[in-house]
């Protein structure tokens, strides 16, 4: 898979763009004024595989916050500030590591020579996140209504304003709430622009039908070599989000973090209780950061070939299963005993300690 060259921006120790690896990031759902809670949610999304965290700064409490937030975490802050350019300089005094506003909607252009001098000075770079839902009055009477072209036209107006200033450590994101607006939009902007792009389909919607339009959306960009960050936007937990961010990356086969699962759908042929098994793997294996290829497959039609291509899988057979292990068969299993039997090859393989 080609990937579209793009400008490398530094994002604290996260490099987005220039060939970087693609990132996960996510949003924090806390109220960013209350330290703890926020803190407590970022590390458990660090755990998980975020790489990136974007707090929203409604007021300047928060804007505040930002600094003991950023001292007690380990992966680049990004606050995201509308309407008020002087939260973003409080923001960037605060250390963070980059910014998301759109130069357009935080004040005068004095307020934004100010940010884009400030970040500059810091270090710090700016993305413009330019959503379907806020595109300019103009823009919308132009278009008729929030069209690719629209976003488009709209993201680099704010870009035009931060280059103005000499500014262009820019990360850009142009997100429709329909997945083909969001591709086609994108794939203007890769046309016509260096910047690296972040990507995601916005406000997706809840877990199951939200996750399907990000991958669409999200997948689709990425197998034609655009995106180098994304963020997939759920009404539900953050961690949702990071779960999926990275099984669209494997699904690519762009990273791989944690086991990969391959199992069967089941039909009338299937000897073993593969939901059973699949659901318990899943549970054991959730702390598990190293990749690891991992199939369960119900019956011997295409149960020995999956297993055999994975780092580690059982395919059933009359009340007993095959453990196969790096292309190799292990031993058959009784069928009561095949869960535990693949679960110990999974802790051999990784030497990680099974979760209790
Ligand atoms: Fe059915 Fe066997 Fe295919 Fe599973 S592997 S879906 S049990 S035919």
């Amino acid at each position: 898979m080609k990937r579209k060259r793009t400008k490398a921006v530094q994002l604290g120790s996260v490099t987005i763009g220039g060939g970087a690896p693609i990132s996960v990031q996510s949003m924090t759902k806390t109220d960013t004024r209350d330290i703890e809670s926020t803190v407590k949610q970022i590390l458990s999304l660090e755990e998980i595989g975020c790489e990136i965290i974007r707090l929203a700064v409604l007021d300047r409490e928060a804007a505040e916050a930002l600094g003991p937030i950023r001292k007690r975490i380990h992966i680049p802050l990004v606050a995201d500030i509308h309407f008020d350019y002087r939260l973003a300089l409080t923001a960037v005094a605060n250390g963070v590591d980059g910014l998301r506003i759109n130069p357009g909607n935080i004040g005068s252009e004095t307020g934004v020579e100010k940010v884009a001098h400030a970040a500059r000075a810091a270090g710090v770079p700016i993305r413009i996140g330019v959503n379907s839902g806020s595109v300019e009055k103009d823009l919308l009477e132009k278009h008729k209504k929030p069209t690719a072209r629209a976003l488009l036209e709209s993201a680099m107006r704010h870009v035009g304003l931060l280059e103005k200033y000499g500014f262009e450590d820019i990360v850009l994101s142009l997100k429709a709430t329909d997945v083909r607006t969001t591709v086609e939009a994108y794939r203007m902007a890769a046309a016509k622009t260096e910047y690296p792009l972040h990507v995601g389909v916005t406000e997706a919607g809840p877990y199951g039908s939200g996750t399907v339009k990000s991958a669409v959306g999200i997948g689709t960009l990425l197998y034609l070599g655009i995106g180098d960050t994304i963020r997939v936007s759920l009404t539900g937990k953050p961690h949702e989000e990071v779960h999926v961010g990275w099984d669209i990356l494997t699904s690519l086969g762009l990273r791989v973090r944690g086991p990969e699962i391959i199992s069967c759908p089941t039909c009338g042929r299937c000897q073993i209780d593969v939901l059973g098994i699949v659901e318990k793997v899943k549970a054991d294996t959730k702390n598990l950061k190293e990749p690891l290829k991992i199939a369960i497959m119900g019956c011997v039609v295409n149960g020995p070939g999956e297993a055999r291509e994975a780092d580690v899988g059982v395919a059933g057979g009359r009340g007993s299963g095959v453990l196969f292990s790096k292309g190799e068969i292990i031993r058959t299993v009784p069928d009561d005993q095949l869960c535990d039997a693949l679960l110990e090859e999974i802790h051999r393989l990784t030497n990680c300690d099974r979760v209790q």
